[in-house]
């Protein structure tokens, strides 16, 4: 970067070491480049005159153009002020400064045609306006877009509100040459895409004349950071597999053939015979794989991590599959075990549950290497747990393994063991690019054949007595029920229903003997919580009552009626993961959403996306839309982004371009040697320089 960007900015006139380190402290501002990157949020159109009569409610900031007619000095000591009455031909507002007021009171004079400025406040139905910026109405000087800039309270206080920052911004523009300032982004790029060379975009992001000017400033930005990750991302992913030495899994092994030719009831999907395709070519590939695999509910990715792991199996390793509750844990045993049947590989199950007694020999056999496949939970990660030859792990359910547990498991292995990573909760393409950029990913888009939609209906209080005699119905079919509920205690602010208020409410209504209910939630022993699972799975109850405990993964082929009440207190994709649960097995299955009358707008929108469709990637595009990606992702992932002007669920659409345009120059330059990249080179060698590796970037 140019030298005179890194100039701090304690040497701008107006500044001195006071000012500059509130400015450090309140914005992070230190340098010039600093003050350059504060970009506005919003702008005003400066060019807009709004009338006193009809002030937009919801615009925020505005102009008049009219008259002082009175002038009033109110209270007295530090409640003091100053309070105008402002009129143009439409009617009038009240103008009040609560400080400063004596610079101010000599420039208002009455029959002076004024233009003010600011936020209109509304009491009862009068509106207000404290603190306008005023100035003589034929000046005329202000054209064109105002930028607004976020500041704070103490930087306020100091001078340094909206418009304070502006000026400061301005004079900084004027004094520095900009174009100095390294175009990270190459000429051929910039113009395929019409981007803005670097110094024309921040000074019409920051000095806009028209609304074009700030459009296109931001876009050619937005680009550039979104570019910059992708190449980053890119890199890394080089990186790690020229640093990286993998197990080569050459072989398909009889087992994998077996099980595919003989025992196997059905035939892979397209989807996943695709996803297998491309997993057995990262293995053979000699780097470690690292492999996202994304698909909804059902989408069949238990088989897919078998077959997995019966590849490193055949090639003479040991695989580990990883699930974020003891109740997969022992789902995934059992779905392995009784798919393995007769075949000569030995799988065993490892949980915080299992006792020592049976823990000592478990170890010993790992060991020694006479257990092909461990699976289970979190204790799988514990120091004594050591392979013979780990050259698989598998994770299920992406979001509850930190990148600290995946390197956990990688310590155990020789070299890197090839990662699968599969997740149930589809996100949408673009944030999969953002977020699991380094990973490669691969997609099951495709429900296994036969599959009846599960047809979802969404009721109010008043159809209870409707949906109870449903429910008795589909029971008289041999089918079985969840209804799940957002909160275990009763609150007194909040009217909805609890858990043990549900479950009372159930019992009388669905009574013993004719009917049994369970009933699991997270405040439970883990004992009584399998206890009660395991009666639902066995189908010794009907009814199971639950909480969110069991979203993930449970499968009961035989429940066929998945009721959410309280539905707005849920997400979109927790909805979704709910509805998993059911149509698992042959019969139709419905999901009845019980709401209030009185829904916001979003849980309206919510209701109906579940309604509409049952595909997690729509559903998941939707969520992103009306949460935003750190809601999606969880804050601790989108922290780690860091993005300052990008808008993950606004420009989903130059993600792709981003990525596409990263991709196709590391292809053809991974080293990024060409001369009109020499500045994205630069950028990039700082970026991985405390980074091991960094001198092998390209
Ligand atoms: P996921 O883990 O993706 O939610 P599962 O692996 O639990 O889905 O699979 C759901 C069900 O579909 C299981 O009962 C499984 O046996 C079955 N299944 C998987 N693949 C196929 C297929 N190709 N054809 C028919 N059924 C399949
Ligand atoms: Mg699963």
């Amino acid at each position: 970067m140019a030298e005179a960007l890194h100039t701090p900015i304690a040497y701008l006139k107006g500044i001195g070491p006071e000012k500059a380190a509130l400015l450090k402290k309140e914005l992070n501002i230190e340098t010039f480049w600093d003050l350059l990157n504060h970009f506005p949020f919003r702008y005003i159109d400066r060019s807009k005159i709004s009338t006193c009569r009809y002030i937009p409610e919801t615009e925020g900031y505005i102009q008049l153009e009219g008259f002082i007619d009175t002038i009033q000095e109110l209270g007295a000591g530090r409640a003091k002020r100053l309070q105008c009455r402002f009129s143009d031909d439409t009617g009038s507002i009240q103008l009040i400064w609560f400080q400063g007021w004596r610079w101010i009171k000599p420039n208002l004079i009455p029959g002076k045609k004024f233009r003010i400025f600011g936020r209109p406040k509304l009491n009862g139905a009068f509106w207000s306006m404290p603190h306008p910026e005023i100035s003589p109405a034929t000046e005329g000087t202000e054209v064109g877009f105002q930028p607004i800039y976020s500041s704070t309270e103490k930087l306020s206080a100091k001078g340094f509100h909206s418009r304070g920052l502006e000026k400061l911004i301005r004079s900084l523009i004027q004094k520095i040459d900009l174009s100095q300032i390294p175009d990270l982004l190459p000429a051929e790029l910039r113009q395929k895409h019409r981007l803005f060379p670097i110094s024309d975009a921040l000074t019409l992001l920051h000095v806009p004349k028209t609304e074009r000017d700030f459009v296109e400033a931001k876009r050619r930005l937005v680009f550039e950071e979104l570019f910059l990750m992708q190449m980053e991302m890119l890199l890394r992913k080089g990186l790690r597999k020229r640093s990286e030495q993998g197990y080569l899994f050459t072989k398909t092994g009889k087992n994998l053939a077996d099980l595919y030719h003989q025992k196997l009831p059905f035939d892979l999907t397209e989807a996943q015979k695709r996803v297998v395709r491309e997993i057995h070519q990262d293995m053979k590939s000699g780097e470690p794989m690292n492999r996202l695999l994304q698909g909804d509910v059902g989408s069949g990715k238990t088989l897919v991590a078998l077959i997995t792991m019966l590849l490193a199996q055949g090639n003479g390793f040991q695989a580990a599959l990883l699930a974020p509750t003891e109740i997969l844990a022992n789902q995934h045993f059992e779905t392995i075990s009784s798919l393995l049947k007769e075949l000569p590989v030995r799988a065993a199950l490892l949980t915080g549950s299992v006792k020592r007694s049976a823990r000592t020999p478990l170890l010993a056999d790992l060991k020694e290497g006479t257990i092909d496949f461990l699976i289970g939970t979190h204790a799988l990660l514990e120091d004594e747990v050591k392979f013979s030859k780990l050259g698989l792990v598998v994770i299920d359910e992406q979001h509850r393994f930190g990148v600290a547990q995946r390197a956990k498991m990688r310590q155990k292995s020789e070299l890197s063991p090839h990662v699968l990573v599969m997740t149930a909760t589809p996100i949408p393409r673009t944030l999969a690019m953002t977020f699991y950029g380094d990973l490669d990913v691969s997609i099951i888009d495709e429900l296994p054949p036969g599959r009846k939609p599960i047809q979802t209906i969404h009721r109010f209080e008043s159809h209870r007595p409707q949906l109870y005699q449903f429910m008795r119905e589909q029971i008289g079919l041999g089918r079985q029920i969840y209804i799940v509920y957002p909160l275990i205690e009763e609150s007194e602010t909040l009217d909805f229903k609890s858990l043990e208020d549900g479950y009372l409410n159930i019992t009388e209504a669905f009574p013993i003997p004719e009917y049994q209910v369970s009933m699991v939630h997270g405040k439970m022993r883990p004992e009584d919580k399998d206890r009660e699972m395991q009666r639902f799975i066995e189908g010794t109850t009907h009814i199971m009552v639950a909480t969110t405990v069991i979203e993930v993964g449970v499968n009961v082929p035989n429940a066929s009626v998945m009721i959410i009440e309280s539905a707005q207190r849920f997400g979109l994709s927790q909805l979704h993961q709910l509805r998993g649960r059911v149509g698992r097995g042959a019969e139709k299955s419905y999901c009845v959403l019980m709401t209030d009358y009185e829904l916001s707008k979003e849980s309206k929108k919510r209701m109906d996306t579940m309604v509409e469709t049952n595909d997690g990637f729509k559903i998941s595009e939707v969520d992103l839309k009306l949460r935003g990606p750190g809601d999606l992702m969880g804050t601790q992932q989108s922290g780690a982004l860091n993005l300052k002007i990008a808008d993950l669920s606004k420009d989903q659409e130059m993600v792709v371009q981003a990525r596409e345009e990263a991709i196709a120059i590391y292809s053809e330059d991974p080293r990024l040697g060409h001369h009109s990249r020499s500045q994205l080179r630069n950028r990039m060698i700082q970026v991985f320089k405390n980074k091991p590796h960094w001198d092998k970037i390209g």
